[in-house]
Formats: structure tokens, sequence, C-alpha cells
């Protein structure tokens, strides 16, 4: 009898592989497969968790880097990811949408049309995209700002210089239609939704690790004590609970640019221990040593005066 660590359903037939690391962030030699997790759970976890975490996410575009995926970010309909120029000068702030670069061995980035408004106190632009222009959002936006736009073609200048126009800003009447010059390089930053979906999916790879390393030992795996983590990976906080807070962040600073020098090992690293005290069990988690997650198991293991038979 087969029995989901996750939602308890049980089977006579074997369930499919649960792979520890989502297939998307490669395949090993020794490929960290787990038996206990049924297949709607699978399902799930693939459809509604990993497909994010391994598309709009910083470890998204090391995928890309490695050859796992044809684009570095995720399509354009996608609010969880944005890039953004960082270089100083005006374009500063500028939203840009990732793509496959000329000659394949990098990133590029295609223009989103935008509009920019200059701070007179500060000089910094402003960018807005299609979708901010509304007065709702130029609240801080002085009438009377220098106005500059971002566009592709000129058929976005116009559509874009129309909308400023109706809103009630002015436009000079020298109106140029300037081309940047190609760029060899530009530097942008990209951020993304450290949100509850990316979240429960880090804290899904720390569960399924645990039960790699404890054998899928079902009456261990099964305990209570495991019961708000499965709870939090399989449905999130109920909607009167706060967010359990067991997924963290612990290093914020991360480079993950083209240029800089590749993350130690550029491999994957998960480590899952029991506190010093022997009463908490925690994960780190560091796919492609990018960032690095730490998860909190089970907060209080209630048999930890038995510790040491889980010795791992
Ligand atoms: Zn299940």
């Amino acid at each position: 009898m087969w029995c989901c660590i996750y939602c308890g359903s049980q089977s006579d037939k074997q369930f499919p592989s649960e792979h520890v690391i989502p297939r998307s962030f490669g395949a090993f030699r020794n490929n960290l497969t787990l038996h206990c997790v049924c297949g709607t759970c699978n399902n799930f976890f693939s459809g509604q968790l990993e497909i994010h975490f391994a598309r709009a996410t910083g470890e998204g575009v090391v995928r890309y880097r490695h050859g796992m995926r044809e684009s570095p970010a995720p399509g354009a309909d996608s609010d969880r990811f944005i890039a953004r120029i960082s270089g100083p000068g005006p374009l500063l702030g500028l939203q840009v949408r990732l793509t496959v670069n000329a000659s394949r061995d990098g990133l590029g980035f295609d223009w989103i049309p935008q509009v920019g408004f200059q701070d007179e106190s500060t000089d910094i632009w402003h960018w807005f995209t299609e979708d901010r222009l509304q007065l709702e959002f130029l609240k801080g936006i002085r009438f009377g700002s220098k106005v500059c736009f971002a566009v592709p073609n000129r058929a976005d200048w116009k559509r874009l210089r129309d909308k400023v126009l109706s809103l009630g800003f002015t436009l000079g009447t020298e109106q140029q239609f300037e081309e940047i010059a190609p760029q060899t390089k530009m530097d942008a930053r990209i951020g993304w939704s450290f949100d509850e979906v990316i979240r429960r999916c880090v804290a899904k790879i720390a569960f399924n690790h645990l039960a790699y390393i404890t054998g899928q030992e079902r009456s261990f795996l099964q305990r209570e004590d495991f019961d708000t983590i499965r709870q939090y990976i399989c449905r999130g906080p109920a909607p009167d609970q706060v967010d359990p807070n067991v997924v963290f962040i612990r290093n914020t600073e991360s480079q993950l640019g083209f240029s800089s020098p590749a993350p130690i090992g550029g491999g994957h690293l998960i480590v899952t221990a029991w506190d010093v005290l022997g009463r908490a069990i925690f994960s780190h988690v560091s796919i492609f040593g990018a960032l690095s997650y730490e998860v909190m198991l089970c907060k209080n293991y209630a048999a930890s005066t038995a510790a040491d038979s889980w010795s791992f």
C-alpha cells in the first residue's frame, strides 16, 4: 500500500516519480526521486508551483543560462517578474523585456512602450508603461514636466503621445523621433515576487528532501509535527490564518548576471538538519547557488527526546 506524504491518499499501485528538485532544474546522474507522492499532488505541484518558480524568478534566468529553457523570462502576461535598466542615465528604471540576444550567447532585451516624466528637482526620469498611464498612477508627476517616449516604433509613439495629451499634459512643439544607438551592453536588474507560490515551491523541495533522506519512512513523515508545513505546501495558509512564515531568504544580494562570475559551483545544494537543540528540523535550499532559502520544516518536534533515532 502506497500512501501520499502530502494528502494521505492511498493506492495499491506505486505512485509516479516525484523529483526532489523539479526536473525543470536539470536531470541528475543519481536522480533524487520519491514514490511517496500521489499523482494528484505531483500534478498540482508541477502545474501550480514549479512552473512559476522555474520561469518567473532569478533561478529561472539561470536555467536559461544553463540551456534549460528557450527564453530567459516569462511571457509578457506575467506580472511576477520585471527587468529594468539599472545603469545610470535617463533610461534608469526603464522596464524592458528580457529576450534571447542575436548571437544567442547571452541576454538581449525588447523595448516595452513607455513614457518618461522628468523630475525637475532631481533630473530623474520616472517611467510608466502604457497600462499605468492613468492619473491615479501619475499623482506625483507635475503638469509641465519634460516628457520623453521610449518606443520601438512610430505607431507606438503616436498612440502614447495621444494618451499623454488626453491626460492633460502638454508637450513641446519640437517633437523629434530619435533612435537610441545600438548598445553593446546595458545593465539590467531583475525583480520578482517572492510570494506564497514561490515560497510553497521552495518548501516542497525541502520537504521532499526530508522524505528522501529519511527513506520515505511513512510513520515519520506523516507525524503531526509536519502538518503545518504539509498544509502550507498543499493549500497555502487558510483564509483566516496568517502566513506561517516558514520560508525565508538568507542572502538578499545575488549576482545572476552574465558578465559576473557564476555563483559558486553553479549547482544545487540542499542541507536538511536538526537545530543545535535537536528540536527543530530545517532545510537550506539553494538552486544554482543563486539565492539561499531557509525552510522551517518543523519548529518543535514533539518526540525530540527520541531524536537520535532519526539522525540525518
Ligand atoms: Zn497526494
